[in-house]
């Protein structure tokens, strides 16, 4: 069953850089650019826990400073360029280059965040074993053919509510 499977750190990691849902790594973990969708639409896994807060900003802060400073301090000794040309140069390119990054930053660090079960990953991850038992119980798959990921509306509990008040 790929919904209990672990997932390593690396993993996880790797899926919300990518902007995929660390648990399936086929769902989209964005809603827009860096508003985190409450559910995988895939897997089903919640995603409302996470609290990534502005630490994504600090991390592309610290990243982008810490590539973009040598690089213009590099060209200002070798070239010496006018100021105008470094601003039209180094100033997109940092806002580009931030921009770029802190999707995939935010992605990586909700993945993180849902790898080790911090807020209130933890208890999402075992509603959702539990859910996943319950179903295996009353419907068993057969052997070795059963993906999950491919079947979301068992895990999706307003599905069951809708399909309870037909
Ligand atoms: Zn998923």
């Amino acid at each position: 069953m790929a919904h209990l499977q672990q997932v390593s750190t690396a993993q996880a990691l790797w899926r919300g850089f990518t902007m995929r849902c660390p648990n399936c790594g086929t769902g989209k973990l964005f809603g827009r650019f860096l508003k985190v969708v409450d559910h995988c639409s895939v897997c089903g896994e919640e995603f409302c826990h996470h609290r990534a807060d502005d630490f994504p900003a600090y991390v592309v802060i610290l990243i982008v400073g810490h590539t973009m400073l040598p690089a213009v301090l590099a060209v200002d000794i070798d070239y010496a360029p006018p100021m105008w040309l470094e601003f039209l140069i180094w100033l997109p390119l940092t806002i580009a280059s931030a921009l770029a990054l802190l999707q995939p930053t935010k992605g990586a660090i909700v993945g993180l965040q849902w790898q080790l079960g911090m807020h209130g990953f933890a208890a999402s991850k075992l509603r959702g074993s539990a859910r996943i038992q319950a179903q295996a119980a009353v419907d068993p798959p057969e052997a070795g053919t059963w993906n999950w990921c491919r079947h979301p509306v068992r895990l999706l509990p307003h599905h069951s509510k809708r399909r309870a008040s037909q």
